[in-house]
């Protein structure tokens, strides 16, 4: 049997449509961390929350990394096959009191304040239990009045109070489907995953996970947040703002864009190759202190 590897990374998309220029560029980011060090790179399907599933949407993006060269290792995990380990460790957090079951309709959060990400930062109402009469809808993770801190290693040290900018979190939905950030910390300790390399959409996201990470005893990643790709008008690429799939044509050229987004432009030379060759290229060049640390607006969406 071969040594472990050193490091792991993954790609975690969900499958609600496929791939456009703003995921290539996480993706790309993440695969050539990995290769640049010899390093695993595996791919998780993020197809928990059902609802927002697009039939067939999996195997499109699946079809659309082989296409740009982006090779994993492994199968491929899907979070939809998950639950049970899901359930483990959210039974974890109530046996220790860590979590607590919420009776909160959306209604009544409608009034609480809202982060800069427009999420509710929770009241902490049902935090000593609930009111008589209540029903148990969502279960929330407690959080503490402490900065967590960590060193992004694009964006450099960053630090978050939990307990000011999100409130105790949901990590069981009221429709009964565990929450993404229980998943996602439960998955990457799975996985084996050393090294987090995702869009900067996902940010602050990262404190909640590292907590989630301690109350479980399972090791945090590094973490290292890519630029987002927005329009000409500011706006995150994304299925809301109706950004296109990837082109199945011209694929050099747009992972030419997406390596010059990420700090890494090919030079003149290897215009019209294909991703093979742009990727062994910036394979051995790939330096993430090169990574932008802000947006950067696409020159063309593809
Ligand atoms: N599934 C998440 C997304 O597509 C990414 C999760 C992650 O990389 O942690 O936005």
């Amino acid at each position: 049997m071969s040594a472990p590897a050193v490091y792991t990374g993954r790609f975690a998309p969900s499958p609600t449509g496929p791939l456009h220029f703003g995921s290539l560029v996480a993706a790309v980011a993440s695969w050539l961390d990995a290769r640049a060090v010899g390093g695993r790179w595996r791919v998780r399907m993020e197809d928990l929350d059902t609802p927002r599933c697009v039939p067939g949407a999996a195997d499109t993006i699946l079809a659309q990394l082989e296409a740009y060269g982006l090779v994993w290792d492994d199968g491929v995990l899907h979070q939809s096959q998950r639950t049970e380990a899901y359930a483990a460790a959210l039974d974890r957090l109530k046996a220790t009191d860590h979590a607590y079951a919420c009776a909160c309709t959306r209604s009544q959060l409608a009034a609480a304040p809202r982060n800069a990400e427009g999420e509710t930062i929770y009241p902490g109402t049902c935090r000593a239990g609930l009111a008589p009469g209540a029903v148990a809808r969502a279960w929330r993770v407690r959080v503490d009045a402490a900065n967590v801190c960590f060193q992004d290693r694009v964006r450099g040290h960053l630090c978050q109070r939990l307990d000011i900018g999100v409130g105790d979190f949901v990590v069981r939905r009221a429709d009964g489907l565990f929450a993404y950030q229980l998943a996602v910390v439960v998955d990457d300790a799975f996985q084996g995953v050393t090294d987090v390399v995702r869009g900067a959409d996902l940010l602050w996201n990262t404190p909640r996970q590292i907590h989630l990470q301690h109350l479980l005893g399972l090791p945090t990643p590094r973490y290292a947040h890519v630029p987002l790709v927005v329009n000409a008008a500011g706006q995150k690429l994304s299925k809301q703002t109706l950004a296109p799939a990837l082109p199945a044509s011209g694929r050099g050229a747009v992972l030419a864009d997406a390596l010059a987004a990420l700090g890494h432009a090919p030079p003149a030379e290897l215009q019209g190759e294909g991703p093979e060759s742009l990727l062994a290229w910036a394979r051995a060049r790939w330096h993430i202190e090169n990574v932008p640390g802000h947006p950067v607006v696409a020159k063309r969406v593809p």
